[in-house]
């Protein structure tokens, strides 16, 4: 077993430092449950030697009484320690899961490509609780118990040193028969736990997909997996116990070994008149004792393990570098419609890691866009169109090249390279509608500011009234208060592609870009679609994405692009004039037919 002690340490102090006093306070109140679990058995004793020497009454009930009031205050001490270390414990992964969650959001998409949500999730929180033990109580819980492991013995071998010999061997053997035993069951729960991962897998994706499977009649062969996994679980799940039990059982057996031993040597003294009959007492209920430091102590080495695990994973994680380096300084991007300018640019998708070279999506690109402008970019499913707008959105920076903007009348000089402006500036200036809108679980208002309050409501009910959504938001029974159902669920297509619409709106951008759906919607939702982008392109310049006719004849620019590179770019008059042009063929065999 292989212990990062250095990592731990340094979590350890990064985490607990902010919170020291209560860190300081939670030893404190556990050091004192484990004194005071050492004084009540001497009470006993007294109680007892007194009672069989016929001692004083009074002696007796002070005994009871403080002995009542040691267990009572050891029980309180008990509960104040859960309490803080549960606050301890809590605060400091959750410091450490913000820390996990805003570095995860500010790596490039790349990462997110290969990392599914679920993974993310186990990461984000299952491998962070498994640190909360570690950091609420580790330490003080390893050194106390082998502080009162180390007590109870001295205590025995105080009494008579043939019962401390007795008692140390037989915690000996325990600890080293536990330390072995706990392994046996620990593959097993990982396969348990695998198998559990993979059935809320399973379930996740087929309850996503439940419109799909039903359309395409696949329930049965749904089920049928679903039984399969669940016979894996559930097998999976009787050996992890199984294993359990032995080890519980094994326990059991070693302890009632040890209570008898404890009895043998303690009747045999007793009986040599060496011990009186309060000090066998004594004897069996510190051997009693013996079982829960040797237990914890045990138990914390095998969530040293866990964490062990979840450390690891947590550092290569913060460790993971975004490709995205954001830029130094404060360049300002200006204000109005942008100017676009792409110069050489090329691009391939990258495996996860590094250099790993994925196909080249993009090869050679360059053209520029006048501020105000409206390029129609058109080619064939996997030519590259979507991947374009992601660069210009900095979703990923081109492997050669520049992407330069800049505003209106400004010179060359003036062209700014938008590795060189803030991340937060740059997507604040282009704005971007793409055929998967994705709504979130909040309300309408949430939705449509991206929780930014600062804007008021008349002016989001302006727009929502603007792109043609009025009578909908008249529907809504608590206005802008109204929660939305997260995926969209309860929105029409058209609807939903109108709220992004107004998202943009609420953003004014110089330069929008939108990757047309491709679905088909009623006439009436298509006018009103026609209508917002009117309204959208106007005073910008814009990117569009086109797959209807309607659209492609407000582009000034058409671009056609054909596995990455660009065969043909032009005014749209120009080509449609022009009957050897790609664009013209396109108008004469029909946009749908060819693009779709
Ligand atoms: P469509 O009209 O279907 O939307 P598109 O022109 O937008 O197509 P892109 O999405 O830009 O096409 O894809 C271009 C190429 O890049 C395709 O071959 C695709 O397989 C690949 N590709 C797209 N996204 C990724 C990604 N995230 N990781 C790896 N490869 C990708
Ligand atoms: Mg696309």
């Amino acid at each position: 077993m292989e212990i990062p002690l250095r990592q731990y340490w340094r979590l350890l102090v990064r985490y607990l430092k902010p919170q020291w006093p209560m860190a300081l306070g939670l030893s404190v109140l556990l050091l004192s449950s484990i004194a005071l679990q050492l004084v009540n058995p001497q009470l006993m004793r007294r109680f007892l030697d007194t009672a069989q020497a016929g001692g004083d009454a009074q002696v007796l009930l002070t005994t009871a009484a403080l002995f009542l009031a040691v267990a009572v205050v050891h029980q309180v001490v008990s509960v104040a320690a859960i309490y803080v270390s549960e606050n301890v414990a809590w605060t400091a992964t959750n410091a450490l899961r913000a820390d996990v969650a805003d570095h995860c959001l500010r790596l490039d998409l790349s990462f997110h490509n290969v990392h599914s949500p679920g993974e993310m999730i186990e990461r984000l929180d299952g491998d962070v609780t498994a640190l909360s033990n570690f950091f609420s109580q580790f330490v003080v819980r390893v050194l106390g118990n082998g502080l009162l492991l180390v007590g109870i013995l001295a205590l025995l071998t105080r009494e008579d040193w043939r019962v401390g010999l007795t008692v140390s061997l037989f915690a000996v053997i325990t600890v080293v028969a536990l330390a072995r035993l706990r392994n046996i069951a620990v593959p097993h729960w990982a396969a348990e736990r695998q198998a559990s991962a993979e059935l809320f897998g399973f379930l996740e994706e087929r309850l996503g997909g439940t419109e799909d499977i039903r359309a395409n009649g696949a329930e049965a062969y749904v089920m049928r997996k679903f039984y399969r996994l669940m016979r894996t679980l559930l097998s999976r799940s009787l050996k992890a116990g199984l294993m359990v039990n032995i080890l519980l059982n094994t326990m059991f057996v070693l302890f009632a070994l040890g209570t008898a031993a404890a009895f043998g040597v303690g009747a045999w003294l007793f009986y040599a008149q060496v011990l009186t009959i309060g000090t066998v007492y004594i004897v069996f209920h510190y051997t009693n004792m013996l079982e829960q430091p040797i237990q914890q102590i045990t138990r914390q080495l095998q969530d040293l393990q866990k964490a062990g695990a979840g450390i690891v994973r947590v550092e290569e994680l913060l460790a993971t570098q975004s490709r995205l380096q954001e830029a130094e300084g404060s360049v300002r991007l200006p204000r109005g419609p942008l100017a676009v300018q792409l110069e050489d640019v090329s691009f391939g998708y990258k495996e996860d890691g590094n250099s790993g070279n994925g196909q080249v999506v993009l090869r050679d690109v360059s053209f520029c866009l006048a501020p105000g402008s409206v390029l129609g970019l058109l080619g064939r499913t996997g030519s590259g169109k979507t991947t374009l707008t992601r660069l210009l959105f900095r979703f990923y920076d081109p492997d050669t090249g520049s992407i330069r903007l800049s505003g209106v009348g400004a010179g060359d000089a003036q062209f700014v390279d938008i590795r060189r402006a803030p991340l937060a500036e740059l997507r604040q200036r282009v704005g971007m509608v793409t055929q998967s809108i994705q709504l979130f679980h909040a309300s309408v208002r949430e939705n449509l500011t991206f929780f930014d309050d600062r804007i008021p409501d008349e002016r989001i009910v302006e727009v929502i009234e603007s792109v043609g959504l009025g009578a909908w938001y008249g529907s809504l029974p608590q206005g802008l208060d109204t929660e939305l159902e997260s995926g969209g669920g309860g929105l029409s297509a058209g609807e939903a592609q109108l709220l992004a619409f107004a998202r943009v709106f609420l953003q004014d951008p110089g330069l929008v870009i939108l990757d047309e759906a491709s679905s088909r919607l009623d006439p009436a939702t298509e006018a009103l679609i026609e209508r917002a982008v009117d309204r959208l392109v106007a005073d910008r310049t814009a990117i569009v994405i086109a797959h209807r006719l309607g659209t492609v004849q407000r582009a000034d620019e058409i671009m056609i692009l054909s596995e990455g590179h660009i065969v043909e770019f032009g005014s749209r008059v120009t080509l449609a004039r022009n009957p050897d042009s790609h664009f013209h063929g396109l108008l004469e065999k029909g946009l749908q037919e060819v693009l779709a």
